[in-house]
């Protein structure tokens, strides 16, 4: 049995400040959960200032794959576990296009986070140009072979199918769709690794998730959980999200 996971991506929102602010109100709201976990990404600067709690791990949305040196503007995994953060989101399709990313980037980076004892969100998807070509499980596959390679065991790793066409759109794929890729994905897995390694791996589905959408879309087939943007940015959406998925 899978732990769902609900995974907020702040992106490049909220100041420090505000990123405390939060915290304080989403402890207050998360009492009741116990059989979600949930994770909050916010920018560099904010790791800090989140206030630590039982109630959600820290996740951070990037890092670099060198532990340290004449790399301006990056930050290492050890800078991260200094800041109490577990998880890294990696291969981001913001990251891919804005920033130029390229799979062996980031299959340097999940391994180092690896090894560095933290969890990657592997994100993986494809764009509206792949799937209308019928590209969609092509893409995911190449993306999980290089993203994956130096990865000699799944344990603790966790995989975020994005559809990049859905993600800040309003668009989310069908269920079908979803349950397609998922079955997919899994199937991959256990073609790189075994069945045992890749049936204990969470599945994120991301893109355009809210709190209208939720329940749908967690009782779909293999999913579980989500990686959310827009939606994670207000407390009372978030936190709506993460009931959903806590009463599956
Ligand atoms: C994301 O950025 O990973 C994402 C899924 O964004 P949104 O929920 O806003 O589509």
């Amino acid at each position: 049995m899978i732990k769902p996971i609900v995974a907020g991506n702040w992106k490049m929102n909220k100041t420090p400040s505000e990123g405390n602010k939060f915290s304080l109100s989403l402890i207050e709201n998360l009492d009741s959960i116990s059989d979600t976990d949930v994770i909050i990404c916010p920018p560099f600067t904010g790791l800090n200032s989140v206030v630590p709690s039982d109630c959600y791990d820290l996740g951070a949305q990037n890092c670099y794959f060198e532990n340290s040196g004449a790399f301006t503007g990056e930050v290492s995994v050890d800078m991260l576990i200094d800041c109490k953060v577990k998880y890294v989101i990696l291969g981001h399709s913001e990251r891919r296009t804005i920033f130029g990313e390229d799979d062996k980037v980031i299959g340097d980076k999940v391994s180092s986070v690896i090894n560095a004892n933290m969890i990657p969100v592997l994100c993986i998807g494809e764009t509206i140009e792949e799937l209308n070509k019928g590209l969609a499980k092509e893409t995911v596959y190449k993306q999980l072979k290089k993203g994956l390679s130096k990865v000699g065991s799944l344990k603790d790793i966790v995989i975020a199918y994005e559809p990049v066409w859905a993600i800040g759109t309003g668009l989310t794929a069908s269920s079908e769709k979803i349950s397609e890729i998922h079955s997919y994905i899994r199937g991959v897995l256990t073609e790189f690794y075994n069945e045992t390694e890749s049936s204990l791996i969470p599945i994120l589905y991301g893109g355009s998730v809210n709190s209208n959408n939720a329940e749908e879309l967690i009782n779909v087939d293999s999913v579980n959980g989500f990686l959310i943007g827009g939606a994670s940015l207000d407390v009372e959406k978030f936190v709506d999200i993460i009931k959903i998925v806590d009463k599956k």
